[in-house]
């Protein structure tokens, strides 16, 4: 009975290291660990305020440097690049009557919206207007000098007629003091350049009557930076057998920063949770190198259009020609219908090459193909012809670019899974 016990003791005992071994590469803890870090409001969205995007910047440094992820240039992981910025380090304030809105989940304002303080008398356009091209055409043909226009943009849902009001709000065709939109869901961005006029986007159910906004009283300070320095994050692990060619995996790590002291855009799944999966394929391969170099890039500034992937194909630490392949994950913290490979229709072969692994190790629901689009930092390098995908994962909670993109509610569904296909991926080549 008791060598029985013992047999059984063994067996266990030799499963349970089995199974570790077989899990071990992958660190879920670390990769939570990062994306609490990096999406924690202590780094105030990864923004221009107090230096947020520098600080990440260094976070992914720092985690290169610990797990021996070399640098291309000695003691040096960064490439710095410059760029404008306009920023809501302060105040912003909007008010209708007495009623102060909560900035963020009441409204926001347009990231180019200049410093401005006053209170405004309210022109109404309503949807019936909107929806009316004869009323549409009359209403935009005037000048509202002294007034800040507000569209209800609720109930209108002509492409045309959306895209026509949009040029009157982005450019400011009639005149206003200001100009407001009511909207199902408030997106957030930064912009690079400063506008002539505020521009203010209301969550629907903030305003339902005309009445309840007759009055607007704007107080937004902003701080717009026209030489500011930005950064890359780049390191490498040498390859075993063929060290001068690389296959590069990279993430962006910049976000939308503040909107006033109370809006924080954490922006865990865009794209903390891309960088947790940047830096978990670097702590894998940093101890198990690969036959190729392996290049891990941090990108600064993508909110901003790119800057620091247009930055970096200009001024490459190593030919552009030696990237054998490049995988730039952002939006890594759902999957609960799967992946999309953007450039998949680019790269056939490769793309399904990555079904075939889906398949096999029955890993997500679904591995989408779409053709290029310069949604992310893999775009200036098909530019240059540098052969590359960009993965973003589906389903699951619907933040985005807003306030509700927080590390509390990211759920990292198959985070592990899309880690597996992607180490997986790696060894066909
Ligand atoms: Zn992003």
């Amino acid at each position: 009975m008791r060598k029985v016990i013992y047999a059984i003791a063994i067996i266990c005992l030799f499963y349970t290291i089995k199974t570790q071994a077989q899990t071990a590469a992958f660190d879920s803890a670390y990769a939570r660990q990062m994306v609490d870090t990096l999406a924690s409001p202590f780094s105030l969205g990864r923004g221009y305020y107090r230096n947020a995007d520098e600080n990440a910047a260094n976070i992914i440094a720092t985690e290169f440097y610990k797990m021996k992820v070399k640098p291309f240039e000695k003691n040096n992981y960064y490439q710095q690049f410059h760029f404008s910025v306009n920023t809501f380090p302060h105040t912003v304030n909007v008010a209708l009557k007495k009623r102060q809105l909560k900035p963020g989940a009441d409204f926001i304002v347009s990231p180019g919206t200049p410093a401005t303080k006053g209170t405004y008398k309210v022109m109404w356009c309503d949807s019936n207007t909107i929806n009316n091209r004869a009323k549409l055409d009359k209403f935009i043909s005037k000048k509202y000098p002294k007034k800040f226009v507000l569209f209800n943009m609720k109930g209108v849902n002509d492409e045309t007629t959306k895209k026509i009001v949009g040029k009157v709000i982005s450019s400011n065709t009639i005149g206003a003091k200001g100009i407001g939109q009511i909207k199902d869901k408030l997106t957030w961005s930064v912009s690079t350049t400063v506008d002539g006029f505020p521009t203010v986007e209301f969550l629907t159910g903030v305003i339902t009557k005309k009445k309840e906004a007759k009055k607007i009283s704007l107080d937004i300070e902003t701080q717009f930076y026209d030489d500011y320095t930005g950064r890359n994050v780049l390191g490498f692990v040498k390859g075993t057998e063929v060290p001068d060619s690389f296959i590069v995996f990279s993430s962006h790590y910049d976000h939308l920063g503040i909107m006033g002291t109370e809006a924080i855009f954490t922006g865990a799944n865009d794209n903390a949770s891309g960088c947790a999966m940047m830096l978990s394929l670097a702590k894998h391969y940093a101890a198990h190198p690969a036959k190729y170099s392996m290049a891990f890039i941090g990108w600064g500034g993508e909110e901003l259009g790119l800057l620091g992937s247009f930055n970096y194909v200009e001024h490459p630490v190593f030919p552009l020609g030696k990237i054998k392949f490049m995988v730039n994950v952002d939006i890594m913290g759902t999957g609960d219908d799967g992946i999309t490979v953007v450039n998949g229709t680019g790269y056939k072969p490769r793309f399904d090459s990555m079904v075939a692994i889906n398949k096999k190790l029955n890993l997500l629901k679904e591995v989408k193909i779409r053709n290029n689009a310069a949604n992310s930092d893999h775009y200036p390098f098909v530019e240059k012809g540098v052969p590359a995908f960009f993965i973003y994962t589906l389903g699951g909670i619907k933040a985005y670019h807003d306030i509700y993109d927080k590390r509390e509610t990211l759920p990292m569904t198959k985070f592990k899974e899309v880690y597996i296909l992607l180490t997986e991926f790696v060894k066909t080549f």
